[in-house]
Parts: structure tokens; C-alpha cells; sequence
């Protein structure tokens, strides 16, 4: 509802005669999805939410021409009904970290002078004084570790492609997030696409490549239109092309729209995709930085991890690395969703603990139900029990726990839920997305399924309990993609913490 607000304010600031003075800038996601649409007021630095294009002509008499606050637009805290002035003031903001999302909310994403007025490209500025093994080492300093869900170390993956031998070296952002209830890099690519190719050009820099290629999924057209938007700007403005900031390196980039399919994600089947063939990954190794696009070296990366290097390069691996936990640095984005009542996009340090992003940032349970669980990674990930609120959220406190970061998704659970039922809905969605190239994924999540399914239906016997969790065990060990090594995630965290439900499904209805 955002542009009718907006068409609505230019209406009444048009009316009011401001139109010359108070010009309306269009953001990408502010984060906090529950109260939109958000109005912000600058530099007043007041924060009005879930504002209805009817609000528009009160916004700007009462705000802008009488200079009073309008307060039924502030922000309500629920436990307190205290009203919050600007966004500072909301908990909801006040406990996260921005550091890859600083700029969502706040610039224009299609403007890069806005980009560039909050320190934009600095980090590549300062890159292209170092050598591109410097880069390298910086960014391996920073403990950066691959924000698509593996948690891989990003200095190193980029000292193997830099290593590679290969007349030409090819750099890639994977931007095709699938998982259901995930929206980090969307959002970031409609945000801050700038930050996202700043962050491209510093590893094609680092490793050696001359042409990239953003992978973008069809159904995010806005995240392509400003990406392709902000590409054309970089290149008008020398970022992009045949000499990079006036120096003798040149690196350019397009934009390749995924069809989406979720095993797109994988790296090799994303190859693939972009060669023209069927999305379906291939035996590894050769690994990509190896032998990548078109047989030369190729190095992938997360949207968001590209989106987290302009910042180490700017301002220091040591400043990044002072954030998070000792073997997981910085922060992450989570999209957190489901029975929360703070919904949207955060970013918080690693190894905050559940608790705090569920009932501090989150503020607990929607109607203050208790909680039951997280479903944390999407279909890759797990589910955890009220009694692991505690664990801090990091690579491999998360591993440990049975679950993982993905690349995520966070779905909080109320009392309500039947987790039988979540880990069909997650096995359904792997078991459709299976490209179908392996007997064990294609044939083995498909045989899993039958078996919820007739456990939901009141049809299942113990003896299914124990075949789900052979299988899984085949499953995760011999499939060759991490879709299917992933796809019992949710079953095994559920039958783990929640095995009760299996059982009571099961004699219930005898
Ligand atoms: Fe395809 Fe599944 Fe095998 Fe991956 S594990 S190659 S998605 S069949």
C-alpha cells in the first residue's frame, strides 16, 4: 500500500503548496513489515506506521504546517501502550545491528547519489589501492562466512577461484531465494542494489574476474528493475566497465533471470541455469573455482554476503570481526515470520540468542500464546523447542542443535501448530523442488512423504517412525546436492524434539 500513500501525500502536499519544499523519497523495506506502510518525516526523525492513503491530508496539515505530531500514526508499544516517537525509540529497532541493511528504509535505491552520499563505494575505493591478495586477506581477517546457508568462509572460497588457473574468471551472485518465508535478499536487492554490486566488484577485484552475472528469480521484478537500474548508474559513473574508478581493472556485470526453481540455489545447477541448460547441479568436484561457467574459474556468492563486503573494506575487518562470536562474525538478516507479533526483515549480531530476537526484537507471540518452536533455515533447516530459546544463533551452535542457519528464514510457532503437519509442508515443497536427478532425493523424499501423509491422515503405525528416520539417514548421506543432503531436516528436528506428536498421531486413532 505504500505508492497509494504516497500518490495521496504528493496529492495534499500539491494542495498545501509544499510541494517545492518537502520532496517524498521512495525507499525500499524499512524491515518492519507488521506496521506498514511507514511514513518517515526528516529531519524531525519521526516515524509514523501503518499509514492508510486516507491519512495523507492529516499527515501533512497537522505535521508539516501545524508542526504537531499526529499521534494515533506513532508507533504503540504493546506491553507498555507507550507511544514512540522516531524509530530509535522502538525495541524493535533500538536490538538490532544494521550493518547490511543500514541503508533499506532510508535511501532511494534508485538514486546513487543517495548511495553514495552515505559513504557509497568507499570500500571499493579502498580496495582498488590494495593489492587484490590484500583484499583477499582482509577479508579473510573479517571471519565473513557465506551468507547462503553453509556458512563457508568467504576470504578462502575467493583465494581458490583468485588461485585458479583460467584465461578468464567469471563472478556470480546467487540471488535465488527460494525458501519459503525467506525474503532477506530481496528485500536487499530492492533496497540497496548498490551495495550488493559494490560488494561484486571488490570480489571480482580480489579473484581476478572480468564479467559477472547477478542471478536474480523472475517473481522478484522489483528487485531486478532496481538492480538493473543501479547497474546502468555504476556504469555511467565509472564503478562498472571498462576502467573501474579510472584505474586499469575492468569488470562489468548483467543481470540473469532465474525461472525459479529452488534447486537454482545450488551453485552448480545456478551455472547451469545461466549457460541455457536445465537447472540441475552437477557432480562436484570440479568445483566451480575451478572449472565454472563455461568450464573457467567462477566464484558464487550470496546476495547478502556480497552486501556485507563493502562494508569490511570500508571500514576494517577488524571492525566487522569485533561483531558476533568468535567463529561467526558480524551479523545476519533474518525474515522473521509466522506467529510473532513484530514481523519483517532484522539483522542482528551473531550469537544473540533465540529469546531475544523472538520476544525482544520480536515481542513475543501474537495474542501472547506460548511459543512452541522456530522453524529456523527453511526446508534445509530445523525446528527448535522453547527449551533451546537460550541457544545463540550461530553457524555451529545451530548445526549442534540439529538445525541451521539456511539462509534465513525464521518462522516462529504458537501452541497451535502441529509439527507433523510443518514438516510435511517443508518436505512437500523439497520433495516437488527435487530436480529428480537422484534416485535417493527424487525417489527417498517421496517415500518420506507418503509416510507423513499417512501418519497426518490417521493411517501411520510406529514401525513408520523408525522408516522415516532410515530413511533420512540414506537421504542426507547420498543425495548429490545440498537439497536433498538437507531435505529430512525438518522431519529429524521434529522427530527430535517433538517425537510425542509422531506418536500421538499414531495411537490416537487406533
Ligand atoms: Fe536433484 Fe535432489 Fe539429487 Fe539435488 S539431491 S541433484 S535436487 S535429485
Amino acid at each position: 500500500g505504500s505508492r497509494q500513500v504516497a500518490d495521496k501525500l504528493q496529492q495534499a502536499l500539491d494542495e498545501a503548496g509544499l510541494n517545492q519544499t518537502v520532496p517524498i523519497t521512495m525507499t525500499g523495506c524499512h524491515g518492519f513489515c507488521e506496521q506498514g506502510p511507514i511514513v518517515v518525516i526528516a529531519p524531525d526523525d519521526v516515524f509514523y506506521c501503518r499509514v492508510q492513503p486516507e491519512d495523507a491530508v492529516t499527515l501533512v496539515e497537522q505535521h508539516l504546517v501545524q508542526g504537531q505530531l499526529v499521534e494515533s500514526l506513532l508507533y504503540r508499544d504493546s506491553q507498555t501502550g507507550e507511544r514512540a516517537k522516531s524509530a530509535h525509540d522502538i525495541g524493535f529497532y533500538a536490538k538490532q545491528q544494521r550493518i547490511v541493511l543500514r541503508n533499506c528504509g532510508t535511501i532511494d535505491p534508485e538514486q546513487i547519489d543517495d548511495y553514495l552520499a552515505r559513504e557509497g563505494y568507499q570500500g571499493l575505493a579502498r580496495a582498488l589501492t590494495m593489492t587484490p591478495e590484500a583484499v583477499i586477506e582482509e577479508v579473510k581477517r573479517s571471519g565473513l562466512r557465506g551468507r547462503g546457508g553453509a556458512g563457508f568462509p568467504t576470504g578462502l572460497k575467493w583465494s581458490f577461484a583468485a588461485g585458479a588457473p583460467g584465461e578468464k574468471k567469471y563472478l556470480v551472485c546467487n540471488g535465488d531465494e527460494g525458501d519459503p518465508g525467506a525474503f532477506m535478499d530481496r528485500s536487499l536487492l530492492e533496497g540497496d542494489p548498490h551495495s550488493v554490486i559494490e560488494g561484486m566488484v571488490i570480489a571480482a577485484y580480489a579473484i581476478g574476474a572480468q564479467a559477472g552475472y547477478a542471478y536474480i528469480r523472475a517473481e522478484y521484478p522489483l528487485a531486478i528493475q532496481r538492480m538493473q537500474i543501479a547497474i546502468d548508474q555504476a556504469r555511467a559513473r565509472g564503478y562498472l566497465g571498462e576502467s573501474v574508478m579510472g584505474t586499469d581493472f575492468a569488470f562489468d556485470l548483467q543481470i540473469k533471470a532465474g525461472a525459479g526453481a529452488f534447486v537454482c540455489g545450488e551453485e552448480t545447477a545456478l551455472l547451469a541455469s545461466i549457460e541455457g541448460e536445465r537447472g540441475m547441479p552437477r557432480v562436484r568436484p570440479p568445483y566451480p573455482a575451478i572449472k565454472g561457467l563455461w568450464g573457467y574459474p567462477t566464484n558464487i556468492n550470496n546476495v547478502e554476503t556480497f552486501g556485507s563486503v563493502p562494508y569490511i573494506l570500508r571500514a576494517g575487518a577488524d571492525a566487522y570481526a569485533a561483531v558476533g562470536t568468535e567463529k561467526s562474525k558480524g551479523t545476519k538478516v533474518f525474515a522473521l515470520t509466522g506467529k510473532v507479533k513484530n514481523t519483517g526483515l532484522v539483522e542482528v549480531p551473531m550469537g544473540l540468542s533465540l529469546r531475544e530476537i523472538v520476544f525482544g526484537i520480536g515481542e513475543g507471540i501474537q495474542q501472547d500464546r506460548p511459543f512452541k518452536a522456530v522453524q529456523i533455515g527453511g526446508p534445509s533447516g530445523g525446528c527448535l523447542p522453547a527449551a533451546l530459546l537460550d541457544v545463540p544463533v550461530d553457524y555451529d551452535s545451530l548445526i549442534a542443535a540439529g538445525a541451521m542457519m539456511g539462509s534465513g528464514g525464521l518462522v516462529v510457532l504458537d501452541d497451535t501448530t502441529c509439527m507433523v503437519d510443518l514438516a510435511r509442508f517443508f518436505l512437500s515443497f523439497t520433495q516437488r523442488e527435487s530436480c529428480g536427478k537422484c534416485t535417493p532425493c527424487r525417489e527417498g523424499t517421496k517415500r518420506m512423504l507418503e509416510i507423513l501423509e499417512r501418519i497426518t491422515q490417521g493411517e501411520g503405525s510406529m514401525d513408520d517412525i523408525i522408516a522415516l528416520e532410515r530413511l533420512a539417514g540414506v537421504i542426507k548421506s547420498t543425495s548429490l546436492c545440498g537439497l536433498g543432503q538437507t531435505a529430512p531436516n525438518p522431519v529429524l528436528t521434529t522427530l527430535r524434539y517433538f517425537r510425542e506428536e509422531y506418536e500421538a498421531h499414531i495411537l490416537e486413532e487406533r
